[in-house]
Order: C-alpha cells, then structure tokens, then sequence
C-alpha cells in the first residue's frame, strides 16, 4: 500500500476506509499497489511525480455506488479526486492535485443513455469517450455529428467541465451542456435544468430551468461529481467544405485576428477555427533534427526551410463551411476577399492538400471525427511531453501580436520552441500554447516550470488570463484572478465550505481550498 496518505489520515483509518470501499465496489475495482498507483500518475510530470501521486484508486459504478464511496470517503475523511476517463494530458493527466488524494475513477459508467435524432442531443456518463459516441452515431445511422478536441481518446463530459473546445460550430463544448446529474459530498444527488421537474420532455432541449443557473459552478471546480450530462449535437449538415490560408510573416497574426472578426462574429464562418503557428504543423509530421540539430528553438533559416518543405506559413488558418453549396459559395467569396488583403496570403481547399497529413486531421476534426494525430508532435524530440499554457486573448489583432510575441520570447529565451495556435470562438480566442519537453531530460523539466510560471506572471501583469491551467499551476492562475481583495476565490470558499464542510472533494482544484490553504 501506498505511503502517500493525505495530510491527518492515519494508515489504520485509510486500511478501514479502503476496506469498507472494497465491500462496495468488490476487491477487483480498488487498486492500491505501486504499480497500479504510478499508472494513474501524471505521464507527463515535469515536476517530482509524487507530488500528485494518488493514495489508491478506486472504481465504483453507478449511482448507487458512487454516492456509497462518497459516504465512506466523508466518513473516514479521505479526500477523493474524480476523473471520467482520466485523459487530461498537459494539464495533470488522471493525477490528483494534492499526493495522498484517493482517485475515484468512473470510466466503468460509460453508458450513452440517449440520443435523441430530432433534438439533436445525447445525454452520457463519465466514462464515454467522443471515440465511444461518434463511432455509437455512425453504428446506428444517426446523422449527428459529435465535437471533438485533437486527441479524441478523452471522455466527453471530463472534457466538458474543464470548459475544452474542438473545431466544429459546437466548438465550445460546455456552450452545448444541457442538463446534469451532479453527487454532492453529503450525498445528495441534484438533477439540474428541466430535469428537476419530474418528467418534463425536452430535458436537454432548454438548459436553465427555473431559478438559479448552477451547472456552471461544476465545472473546474471541486463543488461535487457530475454522473450525467446532456450533450447537443450538431444535425450534418449537407455540404462541408474545409480550406487553410496560409500567411508568410510572423507578424501577420494580429491582420489575420482582425479579420477573422468580422467573419466569425456574423457566422461567415461557422466553426471554431483555428490559427496554427509553423512550429504546431512541423512538430506534427517533421524530423526536428533535420532543421536544426541543437536543442534550443529552431532559428529563422530552419523555419523557413520547414515552411517551403510543408506549404505553409508562418500562421495557418483552418476553417470550415457548413451548408448548402450555394450558401458556401457566397461565404467563400467572402472570406477570399478577406484574407486577400493580407501580402503573401494563400488559399488550399481538400482537392490542393490531398496527401497532407496535416490538412486531413484538421479535415476531420473540423467535422467532428476524433482521431490521434497531433499527438504526433511528441515525437518533435525523443521521449517528447507537452502541456499547456492556455491564456485567453480577445478576437482582436493587437492583443494576438502581444501575446504571440511575449509567449515566443519567454518560451525561446528558456530554450524551447514556441508551439501555439489561437482557436476562435465568437468574440474571445484560446490562445494554446503547447511547449513540447523531454520528459526524460532534468534540465528540460525545471526550465518549464521556471518557464510557465513566468508566462503565467508576465500575461497576468498585461491582464491576460488563462482559461484552464495544470495542476501545478492551479494556485498560480487563481491567484491573477485576484480582483477585489481576491472576491471571486472568497465566494468560491464559501461555496465549498457550504457544500463540502469536510473539504473531502478534491482538494486544490482550480487553487480551491477549504481551508484557504495549499497544505
Ligand atoms: P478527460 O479524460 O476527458 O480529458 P478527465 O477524466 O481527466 O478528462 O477529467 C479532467 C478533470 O475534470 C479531472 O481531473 C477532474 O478535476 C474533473 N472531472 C472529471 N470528471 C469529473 C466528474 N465526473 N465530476 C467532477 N469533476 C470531474
């Protein structure tokens, strides 16, 4: 058994907890040997792995179970860390934020309890994956499209209450949330929106219900367990047309930014597009060492080289258009106009980027087909990791060039590429900027702590803000939301202390604590 105990659990009290959870879920869904424990750790560490090691894990299904292990765990004041399919790479992957936490693990419940073809909705359990429900769509005729971040081995609802997004015109997942089933740590179990009205039709047709709109304090939160949600899909529409603009100079992504605007803001263009910078195409499907065999950031010749190499540019804009042919074309005239006005612009659809490794992943990403491929930019060195620093920029050229510029600098001056792209909602962008390490080089993983924690200071300090952070940089990034003598995180205590008084919910998520403190 581990030694690593949450902070005032005994060894005997955590024996007798894990007894009693055994008797629940049957000894073959608690795991608590070494090895079982290092393999829900964090695969991408960058620090001393154990410090978000779990205690033990343990797998219980259904409801019934569920709210059973939440009873023993408040009993034996264990604190619990739920994943639904524990995928979260570059931000903490299955790992708890505190060692000792014990993971509750519910990808068993994977259950696509609904689809409805009319209304255009699906309602699922922890545990189904956007693989699970889009080939479930596909098996069974639907004409429903799902949306999908870029590695599409995650689950959907661990994805949604971390507020992911994907490429499609459902692109910001938790937009399309509709209805939830929520365990609170005293075991009470809510149905949110229309759902709390016994029987109503049309649950996850409407998703306010009467009262106070709650379901968004579930999310990046440690508030309670989510055990259901409604998902609204995407109908297919009846013509899908990808295309990429490439633009040559690194500058050209603050024109770029403002024109995408306009275009997005009037649904010109309908999805969640995406601006990729070179380094984000390279690292998925080139040999680093053949443009620049040290270890530091590629210099502009090898930049160039890639670029004439893939057909790219400096920033590559992938989009999309939904619709009937004659309404795409219209919308395609206009966006060429567009871009036009930018030197050295150049446009490709499907037919000019056939054998494009690239192009076909964001292709299919683009209408909701989950896939692997980005996760080839691991490969851009050996034993590759990468993790995220996701600030949020407003669809605005200035604010892009700041940010690009200032990420591009700290990245580079701690010797890593910068590897980023800027993915478009309506008004506000998620600026992903994805540094690609060596997991087994030391040196690597201490310069990208030292590296994201100047980025996290440095944006904070121009007022940018980061949309989700990993694990150890959660206390971090709450901290830069600090206005009013840190209001916002007040509330939230307050909020924890009502609904979990013996703070056995995952503590230190998104830098909530019950206690107010770290340790
Ligand atoms: P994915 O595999 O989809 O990337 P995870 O299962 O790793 O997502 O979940 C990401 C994070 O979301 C977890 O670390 C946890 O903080 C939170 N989370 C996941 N599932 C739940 C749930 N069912 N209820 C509450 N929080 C959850």
């Amino acid at each position: 058994m581990s030694a690593l105990l949450a902070q005032g659990v005994s060894p005997a009290q955590f024996a007798q907890a894990l007894d009693a959870m055994r008797a629940v879920v049957g000894p073959q869904w608690l795991f608590a040997s070494e090895e079982d424990i290092a393999a829900y750790s964090d695969h991408f560490a960058f620090e001393d792995v154990t410090a978000n090691m779990a205690s033990a894990i343990v797998a219980p299904l259904g409801l019934d179970q569920i709210t059973r292990i939440i009873g023993i765990a408040r009993d034996h004041r264990i604190p619990v860390w739920a994943i639904s399919t524990g995928r979260n790479l570059a931000y903490g992957g299955s790992a708890p934020r505190k060692h000792g936490t014990l993971t509750l693990d519910l990808k068993r419940n994977n259950r696509i309890l609904e689809v409805n073809e009319e209304l255009a909705y699906a309602v699922v359990e922890p545990g189904v994956s956007f693989f699970q429900l889009y080939r479930h769509l596909r098996e069974t005729g639907s004409k429903l499209w799902i949306d999908t971040p870029s590695p599409g081995w995650g689950g959907i609802m661990g994805n949604m209450l971390e507020r992911g997004v994907g490429y499609t015109p459902y692109g910001d997942r938790f937009m399309w949330q509709c209805g939830m089933q929520v365990v609170l740590a005293d075991g009470t179990v809510v149905d949110t929106g229309m759902a709390a009205q016994e029987g109503a039709p049309g649950n996850h047709t409407y998703r306010y219900g009467g009262g106070p709109w709650i379901d968004g304090i579930f999310t990046q939160s440690n508030f309670g367990i989510v055990t259901k949600v409604g998902i609204q899909l995407m109908p297919e529409p009846p013509g899908y047309r990808p295309f990429l603009v490439t633009f040559a100079e690194d500058d050209d992504i603050e024109p770029v930014s403002d024109l995408i605007r306009p275009l997005k803001m009037t649904h010109i263009i309908p999805n969640a597009a995406v601006t990729c910078s070179l380094n984000l195409e390279a690292a998925t499907s080139l040999d680093r060492t053949k443009y620049h065999s040290d270890s530091g950031p590629v210099p502009e010749a090898g930049r160039r080289r890639m670029m004439e190499d893939l057909g790219v540019g400096k920033w590559n804009f992938y989009a999309a258009l939904y619709g009937p042919e004659p309404v795409m074309d219209a919308h395609w005239e206009v966006i060429r106009d567009s871009f036009s006005s930018v030197k050295g612009a150049r446009f490709f659809t499907e037919e000019d980027r056939k054998n494009d490794v690239v192009f076909g992943y964001r292709t299919q990403l683009m209408r909701g087909e989950p896939n692997m491929t980005e996760f080839g930019i691991l490969n851009w060195m050996p034993n590759g990791a990468h993790l995220g620093f996701s600030p949020v920029a407003p669809v605005d050229g200035k604010t892009a060039l700041d940010q690009y510029r200032l990420a591009e600098a700290i990245c580079n001056r701690h010797g890593f590429d910068y590897t980023g792209m800027f993915i478009v909602g309506f008004r506000a962008m998620h600026h992903i900027v994805e540094p690609i390490f060596s997991r087994s080089d030391e040196d690597q993983r201490g310069r990208v702590v030292s590296m994201v924690t100047e980025l996290i200071d440095e944006a904070a300090k121009r007022g940018y803000g980061e949309y989700r952070g990993h694990l150890s940089f959660m206390d971090q990034i709450a901290g830069t939301y600090g206005w009013g003598d840190d209001a916002l995180m007040k509330l939230s205590q307050r909020i924890k202390r009502a609904l979990d008084p013996s703070g056995i919910m995952a503590p230190g998520k998104s830098g909530i604590w019950s206690d107010g403190a770290s340790s």
